[in-house]
Protein backbone atom coordinates (compact mmCIF):
# COMPACT_ATOMS: atom_id res chain seq x y z
CA UNK A 1 0.00 0.00 0.00
CA UNK A 2 2.85 2.10 1.14
CA UNK A 3 4.91 1.75 -2.39
CA UNK A 4 1.73 2.43 -4.51
CA UNK A 5 0.71 5.69 -2.72
CA UNK A 6 4.47 6.56 -3.18
CA UNK A 7 3.76 5.18 -7.11
CA UNK A 8 0.75 7.85 -7.40
CA UNK A 9 2.89 10.46 -5.94
CA UNK A 10 5.77 10.48 -8.17
CA UNK A 11 2.97 9.83 -11.04
CA UNK A 12 1.46 13.02 -9.75
CA UNK A 13 4.62 15.01 -9.56
CA UNK A 14 5.40 13.78 -13.17
CA UNK A 15 1.70 15.24 -14.64
CA UNK A 16 2.58 18.22 -12.64
CA UNK A 17 5.94 18.83 -13.97
CA UNK A 18 5.07 18.13 -16.91
CA UNK A 19 2.28 20.51 -16.95
CA UNK A 20 4.24 23.60 -15.38
CA UNK A 21 7.11 23.06 -18.65
CA UNK A 22 4.05 23.44 -20.89
CA UNK A 23 2.78 26.60 -19.43
CA UNK A 24 6.35 28.10 -19.22
CA UNK A 25 6.75 28.24 -22.15
CA UNK A 26 5.29 31.46 -23.40
CA UNK A 27 6.09 34.40 -25.53
CA UNK A 28 5.02 37.78 -23.97
CA UNK A 29 4.71 41.33 -25.92
CA UNK A 30 5.32 44.55 -25.20
CA UNK A 31 2.37 46.78 -23.34
CA UNK A 32 2.71 49.88 -26.27
CA UNK A 33 2.42 48.41 -29.12
CA UNK A 34 2.66 51.86 -30.55
CA UNK A 35 5.56 52.05 -33.95
CA UNK A 36 6.71 54.71 -35.47
CA UNK A 37 5.61 55.99 -38.60
CA UNK A 38 8.24 54.63 -41.71
CA UNK A 39 10.71 53.14 -38.88
CA UNK A 40 12.33 49.98 -40.15
CA UNK A 41 10.77 47.57 -37.35
CA UNK A 42 10.34 43.77 -36.95
CA UNK A 43 8.38 41.19 -34.89
CA UNK A 44 11.18 41.42 -31.95
CA UNK A 45 10.71 44.95 -31.34
CA UNK A 46 7.15 43.69 -30.18
CA UNK A 47 8.43 41.53 -27.79
CA UNK A 48 9.62 41.55 -24.62
CA UNK A 49 9.88 38.08 -23.52
CA UNK A 50 10.60 34.50 -24.30
CA UNK A 51 10.43 31.62 -21.94
CA UNK A 52 11.13 28.27 -23.25
CA UNK A 53 10.70 28.40 -26.63
CA UNK A 54 11.26 30.20 -30.02
CA UNK A 55 9.85 32.83 -31.61
CA UNK A 56 9.86 31.78 -34.90
CA UNK A 57 9.39 35.09 -36.87
CA UNK A 58 11.29 37.16 -34.82
CA UNK A 59 12.84 38.60 -37.62
CA UNK A 60 10.13 39.67 -40.09
CA UNK A 61 9.70 42.96 -41.11
CA UNK A 62 6.42 45.03 -39.80
CA UNK A 63 4.71 47.53 -42.40
CA UNK A 64 5.00 50.90 -41.07
CA UNK A 65 4.24 52.55 -44.10
CA UNK A 66 1.04 53.93 -43.00
CA UNK A 67 -0.79 55.15 -40.48
CA UNK A 68 -3.21 53.15 -38.12
CA UNK A 69 -3.69 49.18 -36.71
CA UNK A 70 -1.71 46.66 -37.96
CA UNK A 71 -2.25 42.79 -37.61
CA UNK A 72 0.98 41.00 -37.18
CA UNK A 73 0.83 37.17 -36.99
CA UNK A 74 3.57 35.83 -34.50
CA UNK A 75 4.96 32.02 -35.01
CA UNK A 76 6.11 30.61 -31.79
CA UNK A 77 7.31 27.40 -30.93
CA UNK A 78 6.58 26.06 -27.81
CA UNK A 79 9.19 23.82 -25.23
CA UNK A 80 7.06 20.39 -27.03
CA UNK A 81 7.66 21.97 -30.63
CA UNK A 82 4.03 22.93 -31.25
CA UNK A 83 4.24 25.75 -33.53
CA UNK A 84 1.32 28.33 -32.03
CA UNK A 85 0.16 31.53 -34.04
CA UNK A 86 -0.80 35.07 -32.32
CA UNK A 87 -2.69 37.84 -33.70
CA UNK A 88 -1.25 40.93 -32.14
CA UNK A 89 -2.25 44.31 -33.02
CA UNK A 90 -0.14 47.19 -33.51
CA UNK A 91 -0.63 50.72 -33.48
CA UNK A 92 1.60 52.80 -36.16
CA UNK A 93 1.82 56.67 -35.25
CA UNK A 94 3.50 59.22 -36.38
CA UNK A 95 4.85 61.01 -33.46
CA UNK A 96 8.51 61.97 -34.95
CA UNK A 97 9.11 66.10 -35.55
CA UNK A 98 10.44 66.65 -39.03
CA UNK A 99 14.49 68.06 -38.66
CA UNK A 100 15.29 71.46 -40.49
CA UNK A 101 18.81 71.88 -42.45
CA UNK A 102 19.76 75.48 -42.26
CA UNK A 103 22.03 77.76 -41.86
CA UNK A 104 22.40 79.52 -38.38
CA UNK A 105 23.02 82.69 -39.75
CA UNK A 106 22.59 84.82 -42.86
CA UNK A 107 23.85 88.00 -43.78
CA UNK A 108 22.49 90.50 -46.27
CA UNK A 109 22.55 94.07 -47.03
CA UNK A 110 20.45 96.85 -46.79
CA UNK A 111 17.15 96.71 -48.79
CA UNK A 112 18.44 93.85 -51.14
CA UNK A 113 15.06 91.62 -50.67
CA UNK A 114 15.79 87.78 -49.20
CA UNK A 115 14.08 84.30 -49.82
CA UNK A 116 14.93 82.83 -46.09
CA UNK A 117 13.88 79.93 -47.32
CA UNK A 118 16.12 79.22 -50.25
CA UNK A 119 17.64 76.24 -49.49
CA UNK A 120 16.44 75.43 -46.35
CA UNK A 121 15.81 71.30 -46.23
CA UNK A 122 13.30 70.00 -44.19
CA UNK A 123 13.21 65.99 -43.70
CA UNK A 124 10.45 63.76 -41.78
CA UNK A 125 9.82 60.31 -41.58
CA UNK A 126 6.57 60.50 -43.43
CA UNK A 127 7.05 61.18 -46.53
CA UNK A 128 5.04 64.15 -47.32
CA UNK A 129 6.29 67.27 -48.54
CA UNK A 130 6.83 69.77 -45.88
CA UNK A 131 7.02 72.77 -46.16
CA UNK A 132 9.18 75.68 -43.94
CA UNK A 133 7.74 78.66 -42.19
CA UNK A 134 10.04 81.73 -41.20
CA UNK A 135 8.41 83.01 -38.15
CA UNK A 136 9.50 86.45 -36.17
CA UNK A 137 9.87 90.23 -37.44
CA UNK A 138 12.60 91.92 -39.37
CA UNK A 139 13.17 94.93 -41.25
CA UNK A 140 15.19 94.31 -44.66
CA UNK A 141 15.67 98.31 -45.13
CA UNK A 142 17.18 98.56 -41.68
CA UNK A 143 19.93 97.57 -40.30
CA UNK A 144 20.27 95.02 -37.72
CA UNK A 145 20.40 91.44 -36.05
CA UNK A 146 17.36 89.52 -36.20
CA UNK A 147 16.29 86.55 -34.21
CA UNK A 148 13.91 84.81 -36.76
CA UNK A 149 12.80 80.79 -36.50
CA UNK A 150 12.05 78.13 -39.28
CA UNK A 151 8.75 76.19 -38.37
CA UNK A 152 8.03 72.97 -40.33
CA UNK A 153 4.99 71.08 -39.33
CA UNK A 154 3.92 66.98 -40.54
CA UNK A 155 0.46 66.73 -40.67
CA UNK A 156 -0.01 64.40 -37.57
CA UNK A 157 1.04 67.71 -35.92
CA UNK A 158 4.48 67.31 -35.38
CA UNK A 159 6.83 70.43 -35.33
CA UNK A 160 10.04 71.44 -35.06
CA UNK A 161 11.38 75.27 -34.54
CA UNK A 162 14.81 76.47 -34.74
CA UNK A 163 16.39 79.32 -34.51
CA UNK A 164 18.50 81.35 -37.09
CA UNK A 165 20.14 85.08 -36.86
CA UNK A 166 19.57 87.16 -39.90
CA UNK A 167 22.40 90.21 -40.51
CA UNK A 168 21.28 93.11 -41.98
CA UNK A 169 24.27 95.49 -43.03
CA UNK A 170 24.82 99.01 -44.45
CA UNK A 171 25.51 98.47 -47.68
CA UNK A 172 27.71 101.55 -48.00
CA UNK A 173 29.83 99.96 -45.11
CA UNK A 174 31.73 97.24 -47.19
CA UNK A 175 32.29 96.57 -50.46
CA UNK A 176 30.96 93.18 -49.69
CA UNK A 177 28.07 91.62 -51.71
CA UNK A 178 26.12 88.51 -50.27
CA UNK A 179 23.96 85.58 -51.55
CA UNK A 180 22.53 82.16 -50.98
CA UNK A 181 23.87 79.02 -53.12
CA UNK A 182 20.73 76.95 -54.18
CA UNK A 183 21.99 74.50 -51.38
CA UNK A 184 21.54 77.10 -48.53
CA UNK A 185 24.87 78.32 -48.00
CA UNK A 186 25.82 81.86 -47.81
CA UNK A 187 28.40 83.72 -50.14
CA UNK A 188 30.27 86.25 -50.51
CA UNK A 189 32.07 88.65 -52.58
CA UNK A 190 34.93 90.69 -51.27
CA UNK A 191 37.10 92.44 -53.17
CA UNK A 192 36.53 90.45 -56.29
CA UNK A 193 36.88 86.58 -54.58
CA UNK A 194 34.02 84.69 -53.85
CA UNK A 195 33.33 82.92 -50.18
CA UNK A 196 31.22 79.77 -49.53
CA UNK A 197 30.70 79.43 -46.42
CA UNK A 198 33.99 80.47 -45.68
CA UNK A 199 35.73 78.79 -48.43
CA UNK A 200 37.56 80.49 -51.18
CA UNK A 201 35.92 79.17 -55.12
CA UNK A 202 37.43 79.82 -58.21
CA UNK A 203 35.89 78.37 -61.27
CA UNK A 204 34.35 79.21 -64.30
CA UNK A 205 31.49 81.03 -62.48
CA UNK A 206 33.83 82.08 -59.41
CA UNK A 207 36.77 84.42 -60.51
CA UNK A 208 39.82 86.18 -58.55
CA UNK A 209 40.80 89.67 -59.44
CA UNK A 210 44.48 89.83 -61.91
CA UNK A 211 46.32 91.12 -58.24
CA UNK A 212 44.96 88.13 -56.08
CA UNK A 213 47.65 85.83 -54.17
CA UNK A 214 51.41 85.24 -54.03
CA UNK A 215 51.97 81.98 -53.33
CA UNK A 216 50.62 78.93 -52.02
CA UNK A 217 49.08 79.70 -48.35
CA UNK A 218 50.95 78.88 -45.35
CA UNK A 219 48.09 76.58 -43.90
CA UNK A 220 47.88 74.83 -47.85
CA UNK A 221 52.15 74.29 -47.29
CA UNK A 222 51.85 73.23 -43.69
CA UNK A 223 49.30 70.29 -44.83
CA UNK A 224 51.27 69.35 -47.63
CA UNK A 225 54.45 68.54 -45.59
CA UNK A 226 52.42 66.24 -43.58
CA UNK A 227 50.54 64.70 -46.21
CA UNK A 228 54.17 64.33 -48.02
CA UNK A 229 55.65 62.82 -44.52
CA UNK A 230 52.42 59.99 -44.59
CA UNK A 231 53.16 59.02 -48.34
CA UNK A 232 56.67 58.72 -47.65
CA UNK A 233 56.14 56.00 -44.53
CA UNK A 234 53.99 54.06 -47.24
CA UNK A 235 57.16 54.42 -49.60
CA UNK A 236 55.83 56.83 -52.26
CA UNK A 237 57.35 60.05 -53.30
CA UNK A 238 54.84 62.91 -53.71
CA UNK A 239 56.24 66.40 -54.89
CA UNK A 240 54.33 69.40 -55.90
CA UNK A 241 55.22 70.18 -60.01
CA UNK A 242 53.08 72.97 -60.10
CA UNK A 243 51.96 75.31 -57.34
CA UNK A 244 51.07 78.52 -57.01
CA UNK A 245 50.39 80.43 -60.57
CA UNK A 246 50.21 84.75 -61.03
CA UNK A 247 47.36 86.36 -63.18
CA UNK A 248 50.07 87.08 -65.49
CA UNK A 249 51.48 83.54 -65.98
CA UNK A 250 47.97 81.98 -67.12
CA UNK A 251 47.70 84.56 -69.48
CA UNK A 252 50.71 82.92 -71.15
CA UNK A 253 49.96 79.66 -70.27
CA UNK A 254 45.98 79.76 -71.33
CA UNK A 255 47.01 81.98 -74.83
CA UNK A 256 49.83 79.37 -75.65
CA UNK A 257 46.75 76.61 -75.43
CA UNK A 258 43.94 78.09 -77.62
CA UNK A 259 47.28 78.84 -80.50
CA UNK A 260 47.24 75.04 -80.01
CA UNK A 261 44.46 73.43 -79.56
CA UNK A 262 41.68 76.29 -80.30
CA UNK A 263 39.32 78.04 -77.38
CA UNK A 264 37.05 75.69 -77.13
CA UNK A 265 39.49 72.01 -76.62
CA UNK A 266 41.58 74.96 -74.45
CA UNK A 267 38.77 75.15 -71.78
CA UNK A 268 38.30 71.97 -71.10
CA UNK A 269 41.80 71.71 -69.40
CA UNK A 270 43.01 74.99 -69.06
CA UNK A 271 41.47 77.58 -66.84
CA UNK A 272 41.17 81.62 -68.32
CA UNK A 273 42.88 83.82 -66.52
CA UNK A 274 41.27 84.76 -63.40
CA UNK A 275 39.80 81.32 -63.26
CA UNK A 276 42.72 79.47 -62.33
CA UNK A 277 42.12 77.82 -59.25
CA UNK A 278 46.24 77.72 -59.20
CA UNK A 279 46.02 81.74 -58.30
CA UNK A 280 44.16 80.85 -55.15
CA UNK A 281 47.24 79.82 -53.59
CA UNK A 282 45.29 76.36 -52.14
CA UNK A 283 45.89 74.43 -55.21
CA UNK A 284 48.46 72.40 -56.63
CA UNK A 285 49.35 69.63 -59.40
CA UNK A 286 51.52 66.90 -58.22
CA UNK A 287 54.39 64.38 -59.74
CA UNK A 288 53.23 63.71 -63.59
CA UNK A 289 50.83 66.41 -64.60
CA UNK A 290 49.19 64.05 -67.42
CA UNK A 291 46.71 61.15 -67.66
CA UNK A 292 49.96 58.98 -67.38
CA UNK A 293 49.80 59.54 -63.42
CA UNK A 294 45.76 57.70 -63.21
CA UNK A 295 46.19 54.52 -61.57
CA UNK A 296 49.75 54.96 -60.20
CA UNK A 297 50.23 53.72 -56.66
CA UNK A 298 50.49 57.57 -55.92
CA UNK A 299 47.35 58.77 -57.65
CA UNK A 300 45.57 55.89 -55.97
CA UNK A 301 47.10 56.78 -52.62
CA UNK A 302 46.11 60.63 -52.81
CA UNK A 303 42.35 59.79 -53.90
CA UNK A 304 42.30 57.29 -50.64
CA UNK A 305 44.17 60.03 -48.10
CA UNK A 306 44.45 63.31 -49.12
CA UNK A 307 41.38 63.93 -47.26
CA UNK A 308 42.82 63.56 -44.06
CA UNK A 309 45.34 66.62 -44.42
CA UNK A 310 42.80 69.03 -45.92
CA UNK A 311 43.00 68.12 -49.20
CA UNK A 312 40.12 67.55 -52.17
CA UNK A 313 40.54 66.04 -55.66
CA UNK A 314 39.42 68.86 -57.14
CA UNK A 315 38.22 67.40 -61.06
CA UNK A 316 37.03 63.80 -59.98
CA UNK A 317 36.18 61.30 -63.30
CA UNK A 318 32.71 62.08 -64.84
CA UNK A 319 32.62 65.09 -63.29
CA UNK A 320 33.53 67.29 -66.28
CA UNK A 321 29.97 68.46 -66.64
CA UNK A 322 29.77 69.66 -62.76
CA UNK A 323 33.12 71.21 -62.52
CA UNK A 324 33.93 72.28 -65.99
CA UNK A 325 37.36 70.79 -66.11
CA UNK A 326 37.57 66.94 -66.93
CA UNK A 327 39.21 64.18 -64.76
CA UNK A 328 42.59 65.87 -63.22
CA UNK A 329 44.22 63.10 -60.76
CA UNK A 330 47.19 65.09 -60.05
CA UNK A 331 45.51 68.53 -59.29
CA UNK A 332 44.49 68.82 -55.35
CA UNK A 333 42.98 71.89 -53.51
CA UNK A 334 43.02 72.61 -49.63
CA UNK A 335 39.89 72.98 -48.29
CA UNK A 336 40.71 71.96 -44.16
CA UNK A 337 40.33 68.51 -42.67
CA UNK A 338 36.39 69.10 -41.95
CA UNK A 339 35.14 70.02 -45.49
CA UNK A 340 37.61 67.30 -47.17
CA UNK A 341 36.04 64.79 -45.22
CA UNK A 342 32.52 65.54 -46.06
CA UNK A 343 33.82 65.44 -50.04
CA UNK A 344 35.92 62.32 -49.91
CA UNK A 345 32.29 61.04 -49.29
CA UNK A 346 34.06 57.73 -47.96
CA UNK A 347 35.54 57.29 -51.51
CA UNK A 348 33.00 58.53 -54.20
CA UNK A 349 34.49 62.20 -54.38
CA UNK A 350 32.42 64.96 -54.18
CA UNK A 351 32.52 68.65 -56.20
CA UNK A 352 32.50 72.13 -54.03
CA UNK A 353 29.71 72.63 -57.18
CA UNK A 354 27.92 69.84 -55.66
CA UNK A 355 28.56 70.45 -52.39
CA UNK A 356 27.53 73.80 -52.33
CA UNK A 357 25.12 74.16 -54.77
CA UNK A 358 26.86 76.19 -57.19
CA UNK A 359 27.63 76.05 -61.32
CA UNK A 360 31.14 76.60 -62.66
CA UNK A 361 30.64 77.86 -66.22
CA UNK A 362 31.89 81.22 -68.39
CA UNK A 363 29.44 83.55 -68.06
CA UNK A 364 30.43 84.44 -72.35
ZN1 LIG B 1 46.24 72.02 -61.70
Amino acid sequence: MKKKLKLVLCLLLFVLFVFLLWNSSKIKFKKELELSLNRESYQKDIVSKVLNGKHLTENERIDTSSLGEKEVIVSFKTFYGLTKKYKVKVNVVDKESPTIKYQNTITTTKGKEIDLTKGVEVHDNSNEEISVAVEGEYDINKVGEYTLYYIAKDSSGNSTKEEFTLKVLSSSSSNETYFTTSKGFQGVVKDGATYIDGTLIVNKSYGLPSTFGSGLTNETTTAFKKLQSAALLDGLNIYIASGWRSYQKQVTLYNNYVARDGKEAADTYSARPGYSEHQSGFTFDVNEVSDKFIGTPEANWLSDNCYKYGFILRYPNGKQDITGFKYESWHFRYVGEELATKLYNNGDWLTLEEYFGIDSVYKD
